[in-house]
């Protein structure tokens, strides 16, 4: 049996300034994202413990733990390739995820609106995420509240903004709104490309 791991960023701490500071992309990965990977290891050797007999758990809190920690992990993974350095991400996309996401949402500059909408008015702490329907054929939007993997069941994600405040605090303050306006500079929109083929296959 394998452990999460935590990825290596594709590029370096500094690579997303000035739309995303050094200072908290080093918070992010090596503290945070450590944190959850850490977390879900943990929480899978607890029900390990309990199935050998060495130890009690209330299962439903180490479940609990076990799909924030993982959703975190998961989600963060998604995240950081998700973006490019400053100069080769931003823009829009081309090929086929654009023309879907023409169909399914009227433009690209609707998409991001409507995204951008969805980021700034989550909740609390959470994610914005856009996904691929098979069953009826186009991308949609979803909030995630935190980051358990409370959301649309089975749906690949193509693409995630993560809004929680260790995301943006330290350089945009209470301002996520700036900070989402900011973030679409560095999308990686060959990513977001990659998986929608991969969903589509
Ligand atoms: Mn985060």
């Amino acid at each position: 049996m394998g452990k999460y791991e935590v990825p290596q960023l594709p590029y370096s701490y500094g690579a997303l300034e000035p739309y995303i500071s050094e200072q908290i992309m080093k918070l992010h990965h090596d503290k945070h994202h450590v944190a959850y990977v850490n977390g879900a290891n943990a929480a899978l050797e607890k029900l390990e413990k309990a199935r050998k007999g060495e130890a009690q758990v209330d299962i439903r809190a180490v479940l609990r733990d076990y799909s924030f920690n993982f959703g975190g992990h998961k989600l963060h993974s998604l995240f950081w390739p998700n973006m490019a350095p400053s100069g080769k991400g931003g823009g829009g996309p081309g090929g086929r995820i654009a023309d879907k996401i023409n169909a399914s949402f009227g433009s690209l500059e609707k998409f991001k609106a409507q995204f951008s909408d969805a980021a700034k008015t989550v909740e609390g702490s959470g994610w914005a995420l856009l996904l691929y329907d098979d069953e009826t054929d186009q991308l949609v939007l979803t909030q995630i509240e935190k980051q358990n993997f409370m959301h649309l069941a089975g749906l690949p994600i193509l693409l995630g903004l993560d809004v929680w405040e260790h995301a943006y605090y330290l350089q945009y303050w209470n301002d996520r709104g700036k900070y989402v306006d900011a973030w679409w500079n560095v999308v990686n929109w060959d990513d977001v490309e990659n998986r929608f083929g991969k969903a589509t296959q």
